[in-house]
C-alpha cells in the first residue's frame, strides 16, 4: 500500500504544521499533491480498496489539525496543476490555482469580479468548497461551472448556486472533489484595481497577517460580528499556551509562537463558553477540524 502511494508521488511522515496556515499539528502518514486527474483517481481508488482514511485539502488556510497527526493520506489540491485559461470574460483554472493570484491576473487582463476576494490565501477549489467571500463579494457571484469528481467519474456541471450560501456549498469534500472551475467575470468598469487595493489595505490594517492563523475562526452569527462579541467580553489578547485571541482583530485566533493544536482547540472552546455565558450567542466555528474531513470509503 505504502509502495503504491509512493509510486504516485506521495511523501511520508509530513508534519501537518507545514500544510496548514495555523502552523500546528502532528505528522501525516502520507501526503500527495495529485499532478493530474488520473493520479487523483488512482489515489482515491487505492484508499477505497485498502480502506486508507483520506482527507482532502486545498491550501490548508481554513483547517485545524490535531497534535496526534493523521494516519492516512492527505490529498493536497494545491499547486500549479492548471494555469488559468482566459477566453473573453470566461476564465477556467485548476482547483489548486491561488485565488489571490487569479484575482490579480484577471484585473491585469481587464476583468472584474474577483477584486474583493484578493488576499484570501486559499485555492480556487477551497474558495468554491467554502463559498469564500470578503468585503461584500463572494465566489458564488462569478461561479459558472465546476468540474467535480463524484462516484468514480469527472463531470463538468453548471454551478448549483441555489445550494450555496454563507460559507456553505455543495462542493466541499468529502461529497465532492473540485478539480477545476469556470468563472464568468465582467469587463472592468475601471474600478477593479482601486477596489482591490482598498480591500488589501483594510486586510493589512485590520488583520494580524504577520502571525499564523486560519482567518476568522468563527462564522458571523446572525445579527452580530464574532470579533465584536469576543472583544466585548474582554478577550482580546487572551491566550492559552501559544494560542492567542489576536490583539488586532478579536475574530482571529493566532499562533503567537509555539502553539499546539490543543492550545488552539482549548482557546476556541474557552472563547465560545465565555461569549455564550455573557451574550447568549453561540459562536459556530468557521475553521474546520481535520477530523471532520476524515473519509473512509
Ligand atoms: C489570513 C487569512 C485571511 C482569510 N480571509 C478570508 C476571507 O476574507 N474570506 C473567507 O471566506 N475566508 C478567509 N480565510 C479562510 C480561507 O482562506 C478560505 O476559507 C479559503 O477559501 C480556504 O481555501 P483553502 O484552499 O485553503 O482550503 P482548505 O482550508 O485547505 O480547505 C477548506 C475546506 O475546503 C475543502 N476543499 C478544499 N479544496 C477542495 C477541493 N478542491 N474540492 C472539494 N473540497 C475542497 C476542504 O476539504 C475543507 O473542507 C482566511 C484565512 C486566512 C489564514
Amino acid at each position: 500500500m505504502a509502495r503504491a502511494l509512493l509510486d504516485l508521488g506521495a511523501k511520508e511522515n509530513v508534519p501537518l504544521s507545514e500544510l496548514v496556515s495555523f502552523r500546528v499539528g502532528g505528522p501525516a502518514a502520507f501526503t500527495l499533491q495529485p499532478k493530474d486527474e488520473w493520479v487523483l483517481c488512482r489515489a482515491l481508488n487505492l484508499c477505497r480498496d485498502e480502506h486508507i482514511p483520506v482527507i482532502l485539502l486545498g491550501n490548508g488556510t481554513n483547517v485545524l489539525p490535531s497534535d496526534e497527526g493523521f494516519s492516512g493520506l492527505i490529498l493536497q489540491m494545491s499547486g500549479d496543476d492548471a494555469a488559468p485559461v482566459f477566453e473573453g470574460t470566461k476564465v477556467t483554472a485548476g482547483a489548486g490555482c491561488s485565488l489571490t493570484a487569479l484575482a490579480k491576473e484577471s484585473i491585469q487582463r481587464g476583468l472584474m469580479g474577483l477584486e474583493r476576494l484578493c488576499g484570501i490565501p486559499g485555492t480556487l477549489g477551497g474558495a468554491v468548497a467554502m463559498n469564500a467571500g470578503a468585503y461584500g463579494g463572494e465566489i458564488k457571484s462569478v461561479l459558472s461551472r465546476v468540474r467535480c469528481y463524484r462516484d468514480g467519474t469527472f463531470v463538468w456541471e453548471d454551478a448549483r448556486l441555489d445550494d450555496m450560501g454563507y460559507r456553505k456549498s455543495p462542493y466541499a469534500w468529502p461529497k465532492t472533489v473540485v478539480t477545476a472551475v469556470e468563472l464568468e467575470l465582467s469587463p472592468d468598469d475601471g474600478t477593479a484595481a482601486a477596489t482591490m487595493a482598498d480591500c488589501m489595505k483594510k486586510r493589512r490594517e485590520k488583520q494580524p497577517l504577520s502571525l499564523p492563523s486560519a482567518g476568522s475562526t468563527f462564522k458571523r452569527p446572525e445579527g452580530h460580528f464574532a470579533g465584536a462579541l469576543i472583544e466585548g467580553c474582554g478577550l482580546k489578547g487572551y491566550s492559552i499556551g501559544g494560542a492567542q485571541v489576536s490583539e488586532l482583530h478579536a475574530g482571529f485566533l493566532v499562533n503567537r509562537g509555539g502553539a499546539t493544536a490543543g492550545d488552539v482547540e482549548a482557546l476556541m472552546r474557552y472563547v465560545q463558553d465565555v461569549v455564550y455565558a455573557e451574550t447568549g450567542v453561540h459562536l459556530e466555528p468557521e475553521v474546520k477540524r481535520l477530523e471532520e474531513l476524515l473519509c473512509i470509503f
